[in-house]
């Protein structure tokens, strides 16, 4: 019988120019017996709440005593972006996710990612990598990457095969190992916060029991619509969005030519740009929530084609 415990460890990254260190915590969870070690990643990008919660709520709710080898969890993977509650990293204005698997000779954001990844790649054989929409969309979806199955026990309603970024931690682990690797995009934009933590921590703990951690039945999937052609809607210019689809609609489905929301200019008020379903049936993955300030090639809209789509019973 292996010794069970909790520990909470830091990964030294860097010392900042103000003299500070840039550390990342790592809560390492040790069950008695043997079983795999799944890794949990949140807060790659630093607007991103709910998953950090998430994540939160899951290392909170595990019963030691019942865990069947290791969780590695690292909740804000990047706290500078946290700080600043932006997305990229502000010190080199850098995308964590798109600069995996890093570089020790690297920019400010490259260094986090090779500490990351040097942490990681021995240690883990799967990996859960939790996003959401960020300070302003709300989403809400699973991507299909290498595991269907394990996709699929995440139990959300949507999800998307589709290749994920390049230099994106997920991209990185399946690239160089092939381990499995989900990654779930959950809600966002302080819209309807409760369902979807509800949402996440139910599917990351099912996703556990499917990988063997803990025990307990495998709550079987919902059906579950497959999305295989997303369109993500840049808009030409920036302003400020006034949105006729709301977060309450997210997961909806609209005809093709529905009037979405349309971009005003925000000194001159001029309409600048109006943003319509492209597809027969638009199935709405990403929206965003009231009036709200867009930036040219933003993400405006993530809109999947129901037509095409898979049913999964
Ligand atoms: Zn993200």
């Amino acid at each position: 019988m292996k010794k069970a415990g909790r520990n909470l460890h830091w990964l030294p990254v860097t010392r900042l120019a103000s003299g500070m260190d840039l550390k990342v915590a790592v809560h390492l969870l040790e069950g008695p017996t043997d079983g795999p070690t799944v890794g949990i990643t949140a807060g790659i990008h630093g607007d991103e709440l709910v998953p950090i919660e998430v994540v939160r709520r899951v290392v909170e709710n595990i019963d030691i005593g019942l865990l069947r080898g290791r969780i590695i969890a690292i909740p804000l993977a990047n706290p500078l972006a946290f700080e600043a509650f932006t997305r990229n990293t502000p010190t080199d204005m850098l995308n964590l996710n798109r600069v995996f698997p890093g570089a020790a000779g690297g920019w400010l954001s490259e260094l986090l990612a090779g500490t990351l990844v040097d942490y990681l790649d021995p240690n883990i054989d799967c990996l859960l990598d939790l996003h959401s929409g960020g300070a302003i969309p709300t989403v809400d979806y699973v991507y299909v990457l290498n595991d269907l199955e394990l996709s699929r026990s995440l139990l959300f309603p949507t999800m998307y095969r589709g290749s994920s970024y390049p230099g994106s931690l997920g991209t990185h682990i399946i690239e160089s190992t092939d381990k499995p690797v989900v990654v779930a995009e959950i809600g966002g934009g302080n819209q309807y916060d409760d369902s979807y933590l509800e949402r996440g921590v139910n599917g990351v703990m099912n996703a556990l029991r499917r990988l063997g951690s803990l025990p307990g039945e495998v709550k079987k999937a919902p059906a579950q619509t497959l999305l295989g052609k997303m369109s993500i809607v840049r808009p030409r210019h920036g302003g400020i969005l006034h949105p006729e689809v709301r977060a309450e609609q997210l997961g909806r489905t609209v005809p093709k030519g529905t009037l979405l929301g349309r971009t005003l200019d925000a000194q001159t008020f001029e309409l600048l740009e109006e943003f319509h379903a492209p597809s027969e049936q638009t199935h709405l993955v990403l929206p965003r929530g009231g009036i709200n300030k867009l930036h040219p090639g933003d993400y405006s809209y993530m809109l999947g084609d129901l037509v095409s789509a898979k049913q999964m019973p």
